[in-house]
């Protein structure tokens, strides 16, 4: 089963958190000369048109990406992701979003590469073609979940994975924390980046306590809730476990949330998480 379009979401509170953070990762990693692969396990289409029927037909964007988009005090955590949104919108108008693919096409260096992986046959075709003239970069489609095992370790030994599945099937929450061990077994030192969505406040709890279980230390969790848990359907909030995050990455979260929520969340119903889930 592959409904999930994320055409629909794009652009949405929950891209900003995850982009930022990717964003943040990618930068921080670019600080050392050696190059790094970059594997984004469930990569969806690429890039999405905003002004396009499935955006417009949620308006979820209206209360994500537009919201930050053009404002003056654009703090300097989001410098990175604001510049490659920038690229894709040369003009005053907000009209397209880039996905994870894109942005880490727009970041990463000429040394550096990407492992792309998508499911959906109408997403993969796109994907490819934005990615036809970028010789850095291989798109599969194969399961993102099997890449944690044969893509890991990279041959630079430096990595970062960014796991972001649409949870439209209940074992997702358990096949991440499967597939973050199959991952960590064969390359420990990389960094981690697993997106969560707040449906259910007590499947979060239990893929937490599972990741615990796995031994695996330096599991960092940040979240943006936009407002109160709930059990009626749809997201409160959305967050990303990092394991091995950057070692700044804790702080630039620390700066950047209190800003991000006052604008993302004007009516004040929503809040902010930067913890260890394990420390070091
Ligand atoms: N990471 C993208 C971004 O930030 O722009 C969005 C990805 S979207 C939330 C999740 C994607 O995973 C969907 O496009 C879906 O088709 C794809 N997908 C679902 N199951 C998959 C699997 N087992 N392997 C690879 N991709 C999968």
């Amino acid at each position: 089963m592959l409904s999930y379009r994320h055409s629909f979401h794009a652009g949405n509170h929950a891209d900003v958190l995850k982009h930022t953070v990717q964003s943040l990762i990618i930068e921080s990693l670019k600080e050392k000369d050696k190059p790094f692969l970059y594997l984004d396990t469930h990569a969806g289409a690429g890039r999405y048109q905003l002004s396009g029927e499935h955006a417009e037909r949620t308006g979820e964007y209206l209360e994500g990406i537009a919201r930050i988009w053009q404002r003056d005090d654009i703090p300097e955590e989001l410098a990175a992701y604001m510049s490659v949104v920038g690229h894709f919108n040369r003009n005053e108008n907000l009209r397209y979003y880039p996905g994870s693919p894109l942005i880490a096409r727009q970041l990463l260096r000429e040394e550096d590469k990407l492992q792309l992986t998508e499911l959906h046959p109408s997403d993969f075709p796109l994907l490819r073609s934005e990615f036809q003239k970028d010789d850095r970069t291989r798109v599969s489609r194969a399961d993102g979940y099997q890449q944690l095992k044969a893509q890991l370790p990279p041959l630079s030994r430096r990595g970062f994975i960014l796991m972001d599945p649409p949870y439209e099937l209940k074992t997702d929450y358990q096949d991440v924390v499967k597939g973050i061990q199959e991952g960590y077994k064969r390359f420990a030192t990389g960094t981690y980046a697993l997106w969560y969505p707040v449906v259910m406040r007590q499947q979060i709890k239990k893929m937490l306590r599972d990741l615990e279980a796995t031994g695996i230390r330096r599991i960092l969790q940040i979240e943006l809730g936009v407002r109160p848990d709930s059990d009626q359907r749809g997201m409160t909030a959305s967050g990303m476990i990092v394991i091995n995050p950057p070692w700044k990455l804790e702080q630039q979260m620390k700066n950047v949330l209190p800003w991000l929520l006052k604008v993302l969340v004007p009516s004040g119903t929503g809040h902010t998480t930067v913890k260890w889930v394990v420390p070091e």
